[in-house]
């Protein structure tokens, strides 16, 4: 994806609204002066994505680099395309030896194989031959062909990494690889997350790379704004949603992808066929408690398409979500409502609410 799109979606990502000053007090409006002031924020490029910070506090500066400087450490264990990630080792040694990883390597890998579990395979961390197979993991895109898919999907079964012991992990076919593209964000805002409230932060939202975390609330005491992006177009967007203490993360087709002979292709892939899922989703946004698992579950939905993920709504629960649709409609979950101001209807999106059963 080009540098220009990915810093109009970052920005798009967060938009910070500000309150009504003459109806306040003037003591409090005295205290938000004071605390506005300790408002440090900074974007930066990490894990192939913009990633942006806005942290309430007289050290938000300092904090801002040590939250880098974790992303940056993670990014080494979990990256596919650095050689000497543990993800790199683990990949080179599937079907010869198990390889002994960190402990954050480990959490995730057993965080996304049970998590990946959970949605019926519909997430899969083993996917990574196929991602490869587009083109996606080097951005050298091409379509494979059916007989190629083919060869490879017995090489995804997600049930073939095992965990030797609580620091070794082995993928037990020659020729497969695991790919945390999709979870690796979301559990590094998790991180990020529990460092900044570590340190005694009460006041700040990050985006990295479209996965938001918003820790407590603005200075003010109002909640955090996260606008819903339109995925039809990367200036606009379809509504804003409120968060307090959770992550918001969307999935959609339209972030990453490739053209050829007029069709295109995105890097969401359905593991049961192979093929950039057509599920006649746009983009699906989950609000929870966990980055990680909203991550994953981002990812899943969108696989599944609206009607299995509602079903799966409605069956697990634990997280709020909102589709855009194909045909035009923005689906919210009973409980996404309660936190979301719709404001399509200038671009012709319908919307609709969907009551927990
Ligand atoms: P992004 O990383 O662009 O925010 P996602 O969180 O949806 O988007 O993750 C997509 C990435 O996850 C892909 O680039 C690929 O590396 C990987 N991936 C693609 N399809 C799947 C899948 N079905 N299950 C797990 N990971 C996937
Ligand atoms: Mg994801």
């Amino acid at each position: 994806m080009d540098l220009k799109k990915i810093i109009a979606l970052g920005l798009a990502g967060i938009f910070l609204l500000t309150g009504c000053a003459e109806r306040r007090e003037v003591a409090q409006q005295m205290l938000e002066n004071k605390k506005m002031e300790n408002r440090h924020e900074a974007t930066t490029f990490a894990m192939d994505t913009v990633m942006s910070f806005i942290v309430i506090d007289e050290d938000g500066d300092e904090l801002i680099i040590d939250a880098e400087q974790e992303i940056r450490r993670l990014e080494n264990l979990l990256s596919i395309t650095l050689e000497n990630s543990e993800i790199s080792k683990l990949n080179a040694a599937a079907g010869k030896e198990p390889v002994e990883l960190s402990n954050d390597t480990m959490i995730l890998l057993e965080a996304g194989k049970n998590l990946g579990a959970g949605t019926g395979g519909a997430f899969n961390i083993a996917i990574s031959p196929i991602v490869k197979a587009w083109g996606f993991t080097e951005e050298e895109h091409h379509v494979p062909t059916r007989e190629e898919l083919d060869a490879l999907l017995p090489l995804t079964d997600a049930s073939d990494v095992v965990f030797i012991d609580a620091s070794t992990a082995y993928l037990q076919k020659e020729g497969m690889a695991v790919d945390l593209g999709g979870i690796t964000k979301g559990y590094a805002s998790d991180k990020v997350a529990s460092l900044l409230k570590g340190k005694g932060v009460e006041s700040a939202i990050f985006s990295l790379g479209g996965n938001v975390y918003g820790i407590g609330t603005k200075p003010g005491g109002e909640k955090w704004e996260v606008a819903l992006a339109n995925p039809l177009d990367a200036n606009d967007y379809c509504g804003l949603i409120s968060v307090e203490d959770c992550a918001v993360v969307t999935s959609g087709g339209y972030q990453r992808f490739f053209e050829e002979n007029g069709k295109k292709y995105h890097h969401i892939i359905d593991p049961v066929t192979g093929y950039p899922a057509e599920s006649g989703l746009l983009s699906v946004t989950i609000i929870c408690e966990s980055g990680t698992e909203a991550d994953v579950l981002s990812t899943a939905l969108f696989v599944m398409g609206l009607e299995d993920a509602l079903e799966y709504w409605q069956k697990y629960g634990g997280f709020e979500a909102i589709f855009i649709t194909e045909a035009g409609e923005v689906v919210a979950t009973e409980g996404a409502d309660a936190c979301f101001v719709f404001e399509g209807s200038g671009n012709d999106f319908t919307y609709r609410v969907v009551e927990s059963e």
